[in-house]
């Protein structure tokens, strides 16, 4: 049964057994540093919590069952888990990434990584051909994020996988936005999936972890070896809490897709709106590839303003009383944001403009509050611009 188990059933019940020692429903937190041993060498499966923590196990089995992975393994971080996945990388090595990345994962790679021998390219993803073009002997790592945040771009997972393939390349997708309800990229070819659970998964903004999903035994081993080398792990009590938060994902997430392309149709037409980014509408570009991957277009709205500077958009953000100004998303209760001063400071102006991140981008996190709420909350505050 456990097998054929479908997605809603999945996150409440994969990986998950009461505890054998009492019957309690709920994983327990594990909350201890080691594991007594009967004789050197003979233990039940644990020696250390760095190295394994049943929490965390639970955690993972659940994570990989939902993402139709091998295995999965948790870190303290989406980032650390990112970093985790570049560790696979030696010096010489190239990346080619999407060029509208979440902020610290751009961070990541041209701060860190670039001065260990790493080069990396950001390139418009949409475009195979490209994407071909600039692949060459030393490309070891495609990193695909879809929808691109913030501009809400698609990119076909299935079509850069191929291309991935044959150049026999890795493919990791920061599946974050979408989260596993939504789409699942390794049954579209991926080869690892990154999640900030900190985000969707968590889904009531208490908590900070990451995720990478892997979709082989060989994979999965190198990346456990990482976690343990590098030591990035997260505590039991965030896997207990992701876990809670995971039993409702598919609910959270389908209100949250519902209300945002109700939000998306109020601001399309909007006076003083010049343009929403939502893969919803049928002239976005990635429209047809989002219907093809995804079970729903995602909470994720993004919208700019006609008076197109920081200071009207400023008047937007500080305006709203439901929506709070606040960095990251996924959670139960709406965000409103502002990329170019906050999520994606740490790119350049001119990287930024150069795929349409303006000083008057407006970015919501749609959350499930009523929807009819949230449209009279944004309405007063676009009032005041
Ligand atoms: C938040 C986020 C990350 C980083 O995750 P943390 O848990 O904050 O380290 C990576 N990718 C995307 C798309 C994100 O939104």
């Amino acid at each position: 049964m456990k097998d054929k188990m479908k997605f809603a059933t999945k996150v409440i019940h994969a990986g998950i057994e009461p505890d054998p020692s009492t019957g309690a429903i709920m994983t327990p937190i594990f909350q201890t540093s080691t594991y007594v041993q009967e004789e050197p060498g003979v233990h039940k499966g644990y020696e250390y919590a760095r190295t394994q923590n049943p929490t965390r196990k639970v955690l993972e089995t659940n994570l990989a069952a939902l993402e139709g992975g091998y295995d999965a393994v948790c870190f303290g971080s989406g980032l650390a888990a990112m970093d985790a996945v570049l560790k696979l990388l030696s010096p010489g090595d190239e990346i080619i990434a999407t060029n509208d990345l979440y902020g610290g994962s751009y961070r990541l790679i041209v701060r860190i990584y670039q001065k260990f021998g790493i080069k990396a390219h950001f390139i418009n993803m949409e475009d195979t051909e490209l994407l071909q073009k600039t692949i060459n002997t030393n490309t070891k790592l495609i990193w695909i994020e879809t929808p691109t945040n913030p501009m809400l771009k698609i990119i076909d997972i299935e079509e850069v996988c191929a291309v991935a393939k044959k150049h026999n390349i890795l493919t990791c997708v920061d599946n974050t936005f979408a989260s596993p309800y939504l789409q699942q990229p390794i049954a579209l070819g991926a080869d690892l999936v990154l999640h900030s659970a900190t985000k969707y998964l968590g889904g009531h903004s208490d908590v900070v972890l990451g995720a990478i999903i892997c979709s082989t035994k060989e994979l999965a081993e190198q990346i456990h070896f990482i976690q343990n080398a590098s030591g990035a792990i997260n505590g039991p009590f965030d896997c207990f809490l992701v876990l809670r938060g995971i039993k409702t994902l598919h609910v959270r997430v389908k209100q949250a897709c519902k209300n945002a392309k109700k939000i998306a149709k109020f601001l399309k037409d909007h006076p003083k709106v010049s343009k929403v980014y939502y893969p919803g509408f049928k002239d976005h570009p990635g429209h047809e590839t989002a219907k093809k991957q995804m079970k729903y277009f995602g909470g994720m709205v993004a919208f700019d303003l006609v008076d197109d500077n920081f200071e009207s958009a400023k008047k937007v953000l500080s305006g709203t009383k439901l929506f709070s100004l606040a960095e990251s998303l996924g959670g139960v209760e709406s965000l409103i944001g502002h990329p170019a001063s906050m999520t994606h400071a740490s790119i350049p102006k001119e990287e930024r403009l150069k795929v349409g991140l303006t000083d008057s981008l407006v970015r919501l996190s749609v959350g499930i509050e009523d929807v009819d709420d949230l449209i009279e909350d944004l309405k007063e505050a676009l009032d005041k611009v």
